[in-house]
C-alpha cells in the first residue's frame, strides 16, 4: 500500500537534508551500536543502521500480530513444560545436530535432579512477514519466535522519535504525530522486575549474561536502565566469568562473586560459537540453580525450528493447549506451510519437490542469528547433497513468505545515500511469567519493524542485512 509521502520520494534535496536529520536524531536518542573495528569499546559508537522513513504495515495484521502474542506466550511455556513433546520431537534432530543435542543433554540431567527454579520468565519475540497472496492481498505469516535474546527492543523504543522527527522535517506533521508509541524496553523490564521480586531476595542481583563481543551494548542498556531506575542491580557478565567465579550453596542459590543471583537474563547461548566446554559447564551450573534464567533451558529448546516445524501439523497444537480453541485458531492462522525431512516417505517426498522447486521453499538448520538458512540454487544444491543422508533431518522446509516491496531508503555509516526496494519483518515482543503452574503475567510488550533490500534472502539487523525501522499503519 502507497505510504502517503510518496511524493517527497522524487525530492534529492529534500531527502539529503531528511538523512542527515534521522542520523543525528538517532546519535542524539541512542539508537546506537560499538562499531565493527572496535566492538567493545564505547568510545567509538556510531548510529544503528536505520530506515530513513517509516514503511507501512496493514493495521489490520499488525493487530492481528498483537492479538496472538499472549497464544503464542501461552504455547512456549506450555512447550517448555512437556518432556514428552520435546522429547519426541527433537529425537531425529539431536542424532545429527551436536549443539541441539547438548542443549538437549543439560535439560534432561536438571530435570532427573528435579528442578530448583519455581518462577520462569518467558521474553520472546514472535516474528512475521506479511505475504502477498495471488490476489495482491496481504497476508501475516510466522517467520520463527525467538525463545532466547531477542534483541533490538532497547534500540526500537528510540525509534519512533527519530522518524517522527524525520516525517516533521519533510513536511508530514500529521503522519509524525500517527506514529505509536512503542517501549518495549520497559515491557521487558517489567518482566524482568517481577520475576527478580517473586524470587525474593530483596538484596540479590539481576545478571545479564553477555556476548564476549558486545557490539550491541546499548540496546541491552536500554533494558538495564529501566532495572536501575526500579533500583533493582544489575550485573554484566559473560559464561566464562560464570564458569570462574560462579557457585551454587546447598539450596542451589546461585552465587556470582559473593552476589546472590534473582534473574539471569541470557543475551549470549544461543549459537553454538557460544561454547567452548567450559561455557557449556557454566551453562549447566546456571540450569541446576534456582535463579530464574530467562529463558530456561527447555524454553530455549521450546524455540528450535524443528519445533516450530513440529507444531504445524495437524493436532499438535490442540493437544499442546487443550482447552483455548480460540488461542489455537488464532495460532494456526499465522503458520506458513512447515515440512519435516525426517527419514522416511514424506521426507523424501518433499525433499524432492523443493530440489525441483527450490523458490519456493526456504531451507533451515537448527541455528539462530541470521545467515544461516538456504535458498534457491543453494538450496537446491545442499538438498541434493544430503537428501538421502539423514543429515537432512537437521533441517526444516518452510514456505518461502513473498511480501510485496516498497521503496525506501536504508541508512547506514559509510554508505551513500539511495533508494532500494524493502521488505520488513515484524516482531511482536511477549512477556509472561509462570510461578508454578499459575501464569501471573502474560503481555505483548511492544514490537519491532526491521527492513531490508529484497537482493538479500536472509534477514538480521546485527548480521549486518536489516535495519531498524518504525511501522506507519495504513
Ligand atoms: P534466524 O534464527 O537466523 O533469525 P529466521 O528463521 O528468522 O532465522 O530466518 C532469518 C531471516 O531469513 C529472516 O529474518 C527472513 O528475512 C528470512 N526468512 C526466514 N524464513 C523465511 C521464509 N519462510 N520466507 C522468506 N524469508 C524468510
Ligand atoms: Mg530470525
Amino acid at each position: 500500500m502507497a505510504a502517503p509521502w510518496e511524493d517527497v520520494l522524487r525530492d534529492a534535496p529534500a531527502l539529503r537534508e531528511a538523512a542527515a536529520v534521522a542520523v543525528d536524531a538517532a546519535l542524539l536518542e541512542g539508537v546506537l551500536m560499538r562499531t565493527e573495528g572496535q566492538p567493545n569499546a564505547s568510545d567509538v559508537v556510531n548510529y544503528a543502521p536505520l530506515t530513513l522513513l517509516p514503511s507501512t504495515v496493514p493495521s489490520a495484521l499488525f493487530e492481528q500480530a498483537y492479538a496472538v502474542q499472549q497464544d503464542f506466550n501461552l504455547l512456549v511455556d506450555a512447550i517448555s513444560q512437556n518432556k514428552e513433546f520435546l522429547e519426541h520431537t527433537l529425537a531425529s534432530t539431536i542424532k545429527v545436530d551436536d549443539f541441539t543435542a547438548r542443549l538437549f543433554q543439560i535439560y534432561m540431567q536438571v530435570l532427573e535432579e528435579g528442578l530448583a527454579q519455581s518462577v520462569f520468565l518467558g521474553i520472546n519475540r514472535s516474528d512475521y512477514m506479511f505475504d502477498c497472496g495471488v490476489d495482491g492481498t496481504p497476508a501475516l505469516k510466522q517467520i520463527e519466535i525467538n525463545t532466547i535474546a531477542a534483541s533490538f527492543g532497547g534500540l526500537t523504543s528510540r525509534m519512533v522519535a527519530v522518524h517522527r522527527q524525520v516525517l516533521k522535517v519533510l513536511g508530514k506533521s500529521k503522519e509524525a504525530s500517527r506514529l505509536l508509541p512503542n517501549n518495549p524496553s520497559q515491557g521487558l523490564a517489567l518482566g524482568i522486575a517481577k520475576a527478580w521480586e517473586l524470587y525474593g531476595s530483596p538484596s540479590a542481583v539481576v545478571m545479564f549474561l553477555v556476548e564476549e563481543v558486545q557490539r550491541n551494548i546499548f540496546d541491552q542498556r536500554c533494558v538495564e536502565n529501566e532495572l536501575w531506575n526500579r533500583n533493582i542491580r544489575v550485573i554484566r557478565r559473560r559464561f566464562r566469568d560464570v564458569f570462574e567465579k560462579g557457585s551454587l550453596d546447598d539450596a542451589k542459590r546461585l552465587y556470582m562473586d559473593g552476589q546472590e543471583v534473582a534473574v539471569v537474563y541470557y543475551r549470549e547461548g544461543y549459537v553454538p560459537k557460544n561454547y567452548d566446554q567450559q561455557n557449556w559447564e557454566a551453562r549447566l551450573l546456571l540450569e541446576r540453580s534456582r535463579a530464574v534464567k530467562c529463558p530456561d533451558i527447555a524454553t530455549q529448546l521450546a524455540g528450535t525450528k524443528k519445533v516450530q516445524q513440529e507444531l504445524s501439523r495437524p493436532g499438535t497444537l490442540e493437544r499442546l493447549l487443550p482447552g483455548h480453541g480460540e488461542a489455537v485458531a488464532r495460532i494456526r492462522a499465522t503458520f506458513a506451510g512447515l515440512y519435516s525431512l525426517d527419514m522416511g516417505e514424506e521426507g523424501d517426498k518433499i525433499a524432492a519437490t523443493a530440489v525441483a522447486e527450490p523458490d519456493r521453499f526456504v531451507l533451515k538448520p537448527q541455528r539462530e542469528g541470521g545467515g544461516n538458512n538456504l535458498y534457491g540454487e543453494e538450496l537446491r544444491q545442499v538438498l541434493e547433497k544430503i537428501r538421502d543422508s539423514p543429515e537432512r533431518t537437521s533441517y526444516i522446509l518452510m514456505d518461502k513468505i513473498k511480501p510485496q516491496p516498497a521503496i525506501n531508503y536504508l541508512l547506514r555509516a559509510h554508505s551513500p545515500l539511495q533508494a532500494s526496494a524493502c521488505i520488513s519483518e515484524l516482531g511482536i515482543f511477549g512477556v509472561y511469567i509462570r510461578q508454578g503452574k499459575e501464569m501471573v503475567m502474560n503481555e505483548a510488550a511492544g514490537h519491532l519493524l526491521r527492513t531490508k533490500a529484497i537482493e538479500h534472502a536472509d534477514g538480521g539487523v546485527a548480521a549486518g542485512v536489516a535495519v531498524l525501522d518504525t511501522p506507519y499503519l495504513v
